[in-house]
């Protein structure tokens, strides 16, 4: 399961993701992050199993969880499968069907945003 972590470090330095690995002895797995000095954003993933123990966990170091459930979205009205998609994703969400129609592995985002200027039909978007 998918988590996007964010957390302010205006407060100090509490090194989120760590504590959480240490206090839950859940293994992380760190897909993208951004940290300035300010704040972090961190995508994560982590076994659907443990997702409530890690969210907790993490709320409670003061970070801000929400579960990634439909990442990317395409507005089918606007699909025109031309497959301009499937290259620009690192993360090969997109695809082919037998009738080559376009499919998506939503699970396997993890939020670049390259994909949504790629369409030439405005048919992608981020989970915001
Ligand atoms: S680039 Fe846009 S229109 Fe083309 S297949 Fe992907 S989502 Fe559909
Ligand atoms: S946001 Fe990035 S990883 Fe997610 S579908 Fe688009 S290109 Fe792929």
């Amino acid at each position: 399961m998918k988590l996007l972590v964010t957390f302010s470090r205006k407060g100090g330095r509490e090194p989120v993701i760590a504590r959480t690995v240490k206090e839950t002895g859940v293994l992380i797995n760190v897909e993208r992050a951004h940290i300035d000095s300010v704040a972090g954003e961190v995508l994560v993933d982590v076994p659907d199993s443990d997702s409530d123990l890690v969210c907790s966990k993490m709320r409670e170091f003061g970070a801000t969880v929400r579960i990634l459930v439909d990442s990317v979205r395409r507005d089918e009205d606007e699909c025109v499968d031309c497959g301009a998609c499937i290259s620009i994703c690192p993360k090969d969400v997109f695809s082919f069907d037998d009738e080559w129609r376009l499919t998506l592995t939503e699970e396997r985002c993890v939020l670049c945003g390259k994909c949504v200027p790629a369409c030439p039909h405005h048919a992608l978007s981020l989970m915001q």
